[in-house]
């Protein structure tokens, strides 16, 4: 399409760019849509304890069902959505599905919900969360909030305002993704925590580099010393199970342990006698 002239590049690349604004902007307004559209939906993934292999919990996990583009992860479009605001309207949708999922289980488990820091921010996220627990009747000590290190660097004050809020209210808190923001331990003596997550990087990295397992110690010591539970994410081996479990780590959630999949009230999804997900392999 690109004339053979001189400009001939620049005006592919022009053409390109068009393109490439006109699919990003198309999906930021499919994205306004999707919740109204119903094309939301979240998995959940079981956070076990190491010691009995037992459900203690399970994470919400945001998908999105586009039209054409078949099925999209978090990682694509929750920045798009961050960027555009839509966020706001969709991570209320989350907490409101999550939280009404969670009423539905025999056994009363933690739900976590990971929170964007342009939904952290807004004035109202308190009021917002205590009205969603309302309708649905979640107790508030079911509730996780996860949150990044990224949170933690805008206005500091509000910020902690709102979790000392959130947390007389009965809802817990958790760093997730930690080591690998703009993180400083300071953060955890600042802000009231109720349980670190390690960053599914380092689990992986346990493969090939001996300073992860280092990294990996500090951190559950770290967590541990300052009477936080720490979860190791992302561990898909067996191998790199019995590292965090001589590391100290009780609590694991990864592929091995369980996928990403059907909510647990889904018919059978969950067995009453040991917690255990059972889902149909894709
Ligand atoms: P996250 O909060 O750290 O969630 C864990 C991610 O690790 C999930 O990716 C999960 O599927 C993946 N994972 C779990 N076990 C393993 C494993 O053994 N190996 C590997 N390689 N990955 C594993 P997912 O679902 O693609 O989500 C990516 C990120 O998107 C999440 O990271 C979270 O930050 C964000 N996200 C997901 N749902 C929501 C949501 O409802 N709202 C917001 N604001 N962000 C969300
Ligand atoms: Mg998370
Ligand atoms: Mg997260
Ligand atoms: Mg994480």
């Amino acid at each position: 399409r690109a004339k053979q002239t001189g400009k001939g590049v620049a005006c592919f690349f022009d053409a390109d760019m068009d393109q490439a604004v006109r699919a990003r902007r198309q999906m930021e307004n499919d994205l306004r849509h999707a919740v109204a559209r119903r094309q939301l939906f979240l998995e959940y993934q079981p956070l076990v304890d190491v010691r009995d292999n037992r459900t203690i919990g399970y994470e919400a996990l945001l998908r999105w069902r586009h039209p054409d583009r078949g099925l999209v992860g978090p990682n694509v479009f929750v920045p798009i959505a961050e960027e555009s605001g839509s966020i706001i309207q969709i991570g209320e949708w989350v907490l409101e599905e999550a939280c009404s999922e969670a009423v539905r289980w025999n056994e009363p488990l933690p739900v976590s919900v990971n929170i964007s820091p342009v939904q952290f921010l807004l004035p109202n996220l308190f009021d917002r969360i205590a009205g969603i627990l309302q309708r649905t009747g979640l107790e508030p000590r079911r509730l996780e909030l996860e949150i990044t290190e990224a949170v933690l660097m805008h206005n500091r004050e509000d910020v902690l305002a709102m979790l000392v809020r959130l947390r007389l209210l009965g809802v817990r808190i958790v760093m997730d993704d930690f080591g690998t923001g703009h993180s400083s331990l300071s953060n955890l003596q600042t802000f009231p925590f109720d349980k670190l997550k390690i960053d599914c990087s380092f689990t992986a990295a346990l493969d090939r580099d001996p300073a992860a397992q280092a990294i990996i110690r500090a951190i559950i010591a770290l967590g541990h010393s300052l009477n936080l539970p720490v979860v190791t994410e992302g561990v898909e081996t067996e191998r790199q199970k019995q590292i965090i479990i001589n590391e100290g780590c009780l609590q694991i959630q990864g592929f091995l342990s369980g996928r990403p999949g059907l909510a647990p009230s889904a018919a059978g999804a969950l067995s009453p006698a040991n917690g255990t997900l059972l889902r149909a392999e894709a």
